[in-house]
């Protein structure tokens, strides 16, 4: 059919032919594609039924009853508990270090403009705004930046 719908519009239909990515599964490489896709489908589908029947024997049998591969899960397992509990305590060092990171970022943006000064900052770069939280020094209310008299206790903040 589709044959005779190339000859049918001629010249067009040469055109149309050059395009194969226009029609994929006439293509003999994304034919070669999908088929090697459906094959390793199936190999992993395959794969992961021995390994429920594994678990399976496993969990009716006792390890004891697969002698040759006791010692062997038994370490397996051992050393993946140790690797679990390494993984975990590496995400929460790199999480406090991102957050570490964060949270130096946060206090380096300027609270007026947000531009991004450089760490340690006093004054902003951009606008000669004060940097750094800014809170009352007596009552500790958050303030506008560049607030000379609290609003909350009318103490007056220092330069
Ligand atoms: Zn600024
Ligand atoms: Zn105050």
């Amino acid at each position: 059919m589709a044959n005779d719908l190339f000859g049918n519009l001629g010249n067009l239909g040469g055109i149309v032919k050059g395009l194969s990515s226009f029609m994929p599964q006439d293509d003999p490489a994304v034919k070669m594609i999908n088929a090697q896709t459906q094959v390793s489908d199936l190999k992993k589908q395959e794969a992961d039924i021995y390994v429920e029947i594994g678990r399976k024997a496993v969990a009716q049998y006792g390890l004891e009853a697969f002698p040759e591969y006791a010692d062997k899960l038994r370490l397996i397992q051992s050393n993946l508990q140790a690797a679990t509990s390494e993984l975990d305590s590496q995400k929460a060092e790199h999480e406090a270090r991102e957050k570490a990171a964060a949270d130096a970022a946060a206090a380096a943006r300027c609270p007026s403009c947000g531009y991004d000064n450089p760490e340690g900052t006093r004054f902003c770069q951009e606008c000669g705004a004060k940097m750094g939280a800014q809170n009352c020094v007596s009552c500790g209310a958050p303030l506008q930046p560049g607030t000379r008299f609290c609003g909350e206790c009318g103490t007056r903040q220092p330069e």
